[in-house]
């Protein structure tokens, strides 16, 4: 047999660097990653093996993972379709299923038509690299997600980064646009890592003022922003000015996939030039009809919007009153700030002790000396319970020297 090893020479130091990382971490009993969960009891507990935590890490803001309404959407689905499709939505995968929820989306998102797709990720690639291509602008945000720079790369148009949420910055690269190249500008509604809110006054009138479409990347505002849970266009009250809306299917929605939502005559482009639409599988039954159970849920209980607003805020003022640095977030999402990545991780295991589940955010996800907590707060904790989680971040922080 020949010998193979120029791949593996190549890979062998890409492997030794991540076992000799992760071991250090382990070595010290630092890993936290990658722990399965056994059990949920609650939206707001998990059991890990013998022990029960108190979940400060969930995207299910809220609450509605194991909400009976969507468990049985799910089921009766399996029982009518069975547990997948018979292929890419193009050909045979279509249900009926799948438009009632793509209609149950564009109602939701307030646009005309919605699709779907088999994840946010594939959906933020598909979306920027369907809509641009070379010689083409892409104007994205420095902290948008891993899944929209992939998609800019992929689309080969210019890739322009801007300052994080700086409206000058953006200004500044739209004058220097090339003249006649067709733009975007990209950004997350609410900043996965810093839990802060893009500024849509704004953005709205730059793209408004130099011939730019406006995509926003709605995963961790849906549900979470505005009065009804409908994002960022009703957080500030400015419906319409988005032209592409991007969601997920995997977090306040508690089930999988992603979508996108506009305008009809676009959303039919993406139906039949979208390579993750014809590339790759439909969602399962299950899923989507969880995902459309979900919707009627936010709109039925719309307390629930009510309550991780509060929630959330109740959680910042805490925390910041404790003397915890929990940079500017505005929502579900409150990072807290612990400086190099030892000290991040040394947070969580006191939290874990503790019979807290918070995890960290080390570079290079963040920059170096940036590294945290990032908790997630949501509608299904009591207050009892997040005075519970607030307590043992204090003695974490003082124990771990991230307050004094
Ligand atoms: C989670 C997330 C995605 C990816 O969504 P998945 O459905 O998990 O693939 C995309 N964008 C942002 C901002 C996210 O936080």
């Amino acid at each position: 047999m020949a010998v193979r090893t120029l791949l593996q020479d190549r890979i062998a130091a890409k492997i030794e660097a991540w076992q000799a990382r992760v071991q250090a971490t382990q070595a010290e009993g630092l890993y936290f990653f990658n722990q399965p969960v056994d059990e949920l009891l609650s939206p707001t507990r998990v059991r890990i093996g013998q022990r029960e935590l108190l979940m400060f890490a969930s995207y299910s803001y809220l609450g509605l993972i194991g909400h009976p309404r969507i468990n049985a959407a799910a089921q009766a689905a399996v029982a009518r379709y069975g547990t997948g499709t018979h292929g890419v939505r193009l050909l045979a995968g279509t249900l009926a299923l799948h438009h009632e929820l793509e209609a149950g989306l564009a109602a939701f998102t307030g646009r005309e038509a919605a699709v779907t797709f088999s994840s946010g990720y594939v959906t933020n690639l598909t979306a920027i690299s369907t809509l641009l291509s070379r010689h083409d602008m892409v104007f994205s945000d420095k902290l948008n997600h891993a899944s929209i720079v992939d998609g800019c790369q992929l689309s080969g148009a210019d890739f322009v980064r801007f300052r994080h949420n700086d409206m000058a910055d953006l200004e500044r690269c739209l004058r220097r646009a090339r003249p006649g190249a067709a733009r975007l500008v990209v950004v997350d509604a609410v900043f996965s890592m810093d839990g802060d809110i893009a500024d849509l006054p704004r953005l709205a009138e730059l793209c408004q003022a130099h011939d730019a479409w406006l995509m926003v990347d709605e995963a961790h505002s849906v549900g979470v922003l505005g009065a009804a849970g409908h994002g960022l266009e009703e957080h500030f009250g400015l419906p319409g000015v988005i032209d592409l809306k991007m969601g997920t299917l995997s977090k306040t929605i508690p089930s999988v996939g992603g979508y996108l939502a506009g305008r009809a005559d676009l959303i039919h482009l993406f139906r039949h030039a979208a390579r993750a639409f014809i590339f790759s599988a439909a969602l399962p039954p299950a899923q989507a009809a969880a995902a459309l159970a979900a919707l009627d849920v936010i709109q039925a209980e719309p307390e629930r919007v009510a309550a991780v607003q509060a929630n959330a805020r109740y959680f910042r003022d805490q925390l910041r009153a404790l003397g915890f640095d929990t940079l500017n977030t505005e929502t579900a999402i409150v990072p807290i700030l612990c400086g190099p990545d030892e000290r991040a991780y040394a947070m969580v295991r006191e939290c874990q002790q503790r019979g807290l589940f918070a995890l960290p955010v080390i570079s290079p996800a963040v920059p170096e000396g940036l590294a945290r907590l990032r908790t997630t707060v949501t509608a299904a904790h009591t207050r009892a319970e997040i005075d519970l989680a607030l307590d043992v971040l204090a003695q974490a922080g003082r124990a771990v020297g991230v307050i004094a």
